[in-house]
């Protein structure tokens, strides 16, 4: 971060300075008293669990320069007290101020699945022109974006930031922040539906993004994503819609999977051909590597700099990543789960499980209220349809996945139920062989690595 005058603070947030010397400076911002710095400003939340005012004194005996509250705060000596009527409203309200420094473009990403994906394909196109800031992991939501922003520094040249929702109102509130110069919707799934009640209002909350959007600026559509073509010539703003039909403004054509390598694509980029390669593997992710193309392209990164950029990309942890143990092969996709990514990484252990007998073990996809039930037997019947050898549901919908699959043609001996991982991490280990491939997924809450850490274990 670049130094935060007091002054600038107290406008920023419109707050009132109780106490502590006005020309104080800060160099960063924290809303973790754990993790406080030498010069920091402390920003106490008030979470579910924790009220981070009991550790504002914490925070400033340890090294912060000052605090903001939204509480009756003593003052504490010599350092910095601004009282406010809402500290996460602040924190926002700062990271908005704090975004206007900056003249660099901001690339906002959202989108039903494959958000941080796509931001880390943009962020290796970028990085072939530009010294990029990014979210660090997952860090998505009112206060991850934030502090991302807060992360920015003179020395960079482009931001790509990615915002998470699960309702109306928050992605509007994300890119009131970002402001970016291109959006990007990935797709509009099911994800959230428990809250939202249909995709059209799915979609409705992911157009949010275009509030922020400069008016110059530049949506990034899929365009094979049917919701998502159905904004062709209804935005006010420029639009790519990328995808593998045909007719897109930017088309993958002559896509082939080359397994667990990855997968090849061509595209025409100002009317020369190339041919990208992807190192991860899943065709979705020529989707991700898609909306990374048609940003480099607008900002005038060179085609073969591009291609270059997509051939470094490297995956998120526990994103489709695979490990070889003891002759096994696992794909640990346990990081989180939606109806649309276990389609997609089904569809990745069909493709790179060769000889080797498929094992689907797929644990609870979460927040999707009375679709639950039907969300579970589809995923169920998808395996089964994909010829996935067994398949293994952990989990409250368990049966509804095994019904699923038995409905589709799968053999009942070959579906197997557990109503947890440590039963069902019990079972395969006993169960599996040297040449098997297993895909292990479900919902972040369902830590279905323990599952991958007993195997391998
Ligand atoms: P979150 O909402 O948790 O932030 P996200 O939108 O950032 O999720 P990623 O973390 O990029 O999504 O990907 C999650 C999983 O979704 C991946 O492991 C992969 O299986 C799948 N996935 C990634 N990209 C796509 C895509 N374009 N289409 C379908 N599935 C995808
Ligand atoms: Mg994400």
């Amino acid at each position: 971060m670049e130094i935060l005058k007091c002054e600038e603070v107290v406008k920023a947030v419109g707050g009132t300075l109780i106490s502590g010397e006005v020309n104080t400076v800060f160099y960063n911002i924290s809303t973790d008293s754990r993790n406080i710095k030498q010069g920091d400003l402390f920003i106490p939340l008030i979470g579910e669990r924790f009220d981070g005012h009991n550790y504002i004194a914490s925070a400033l005996e340890h090294g912060a320069l000052g605090s903001l509250t939204q509480k009756e705060t003593e003052p504490f000596p010599g350092k910095v007290l601004i009282k406010v009527s809402d500290t996460l409203k602040a924190l926002r309200d700062l990271a908005v101020y704090y975004r206007q420094k900056f003249k660099i473009p901001f690339v906002g990403i959202t989108g039903s699945v494959g958000k941080t994906s796509t931001k880390e394909m943009v962020a290796a196109v970028l990085s072939k022109g530009f010294k990029v800031l990014k979210n660090q992991g997952n860090f998505n939501n009112e206060i991850g974006v934030p502090l991302t922003i807060f992360n920015l520094d003179k020395s960079h040249e482009a931001a790509v930031v990615e915002m998470g929702m699960s309702g109306f109102g928050e992605i509007s509130r994300l890119t009131s922040i970002v402001k970016p110069d291109i959006a990007i919707i990935t797709n509009i799934g099911v994800s959230h539906i428990e809250k939202l009640g249909s995709k059209n209002n799915i979609l409705k909350a992911k157009m949010e993004i275009f509030e922020g959007l400069n008016e110059k600026g530049l949506a990034i559509l899929n365009g094979d994503d049917k919701l998502l073509y159905g904004l062709n010539n209804l935005l006010k703003f420029r639009t790519v819609f990328y995808g593998m039909e045909e007719g897109l403004d930017l088309r993958a054509y002559n896509v082939e999977s080359l397994g667990e390598k990855g997968s090849t694509f061509d595209i025409e980029i100002r009317g020369k051909e190339y041919r990208v390669r992807i190192p991860v593997p899943g065709i979705h992710n020529v989707y991700n590597a898609l909306a990374g193309i048609a940003v480099g392209i607008e900002l005038g990164i060179p085609p073969e700099k591009i291609v270059e950029g997509i051939e470094e990309f490297s995956p998120g942890k526990m994103r489709l990543d695979i490990i070889n143990y003891n002759g096994l092969k696992i794909i640990n996709d346990a990081y989180n789960a939606s109806p649309q990514s276990m389609e997609a990484a089904i569809d990745v252990l069909k493709d790179i499980s060769g000889e080797g007998r498929t094992f689907a073990v797929l644990g609870d996809m979460l927040e999707l209220g009375e679709f639950s039930k039907s969300a579970h037997m589809e995923v169920g019947k998808y395996a089964a349809s994909k010829g996935i050898d067994y398949i293994v549901a952990v989990g409250e919908y368990r049966s509804n996945i095994v019904r699923g699959a038995v409905e589709a043609g799968a053999k009942e001996e070959k579906v197997f139920e557990f109503k947890d991982n440590m039963d069902a991490a019990k079972f395969l280990k006993e169960f599996v062989k040297s040449g098997d491939v297993l895909l292990v997924k479900g919902s972040r809450g369902m830590k279905m690595e323990e599952i991958v850490n007993i195997l391998t274990g």
